[in-house]
């Protein structure tokens, strides 16, 4: 898709690059009619030209976001809720480590650590979202080994 938008865009800058050739054009083009419509024309071709940059933007940016969850995807094996957070997996499939926020998990399947209080009667807190969780729904889990 984005390939097809750059052909596209490469044809009207050569439809362009013809009409321009045709305004510089001694004599064959006198009639100020038809230079106006010319330039009418180019118009319409710059216009159409950045249409189609900006959905060419477009497209690598859903081209970049699906490559993002489909990673995500990839991740989604490998973690898994515990009480109010996400973990990484051991070996035996347990929850390791420390907590990744939920919200963030859910809501955009992006993976932020929390950040832990000194005391454990203080929340946990997400340094993205800034959601914060109870410490004990979201307590660290030693690594094994
Ligand atoms: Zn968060």
């Amino acid at each position: 898709m984005v390939g097809e938008f750059a052909a596209a865009t490469a044809s009207l800058k050569t439809a362009m690059d013809i009409g321009k050739a045709m305004l510089d054009a001694k004599g064959a083009y006198e009639q100020a009619d038809l230079r106006l419509k010319i330039a009418e024309l180019m118009g319409e071709l710059a216009t159409a030209r950045g249409t189609l940059a900006d959905a060419e933007d477009a497209a690598r940016q859903r081209d970049a976001e699906i490559k993002r969850l489909n990673e995500a995807l990839q991740i989604k094996s490998i973690i898994v809720k515990d009480g109010d957070a996400y973990f990484d997996i051991d070996a035996d499939g347990k929850p390791t480590g420390e907590a990744y926020c939920m919200r963030c998990w859910q809501a955009d399947h992006r993976l932020f650590h929390l950040s832990y209080p000194r005391r454990m009667d203080h929340p946990t807190v997400c340094p993205q979202c800034k959601t914060q969780y109870n410490f004990y729904r979201t307590q660290r889990h030693e690594k094994k080994g």
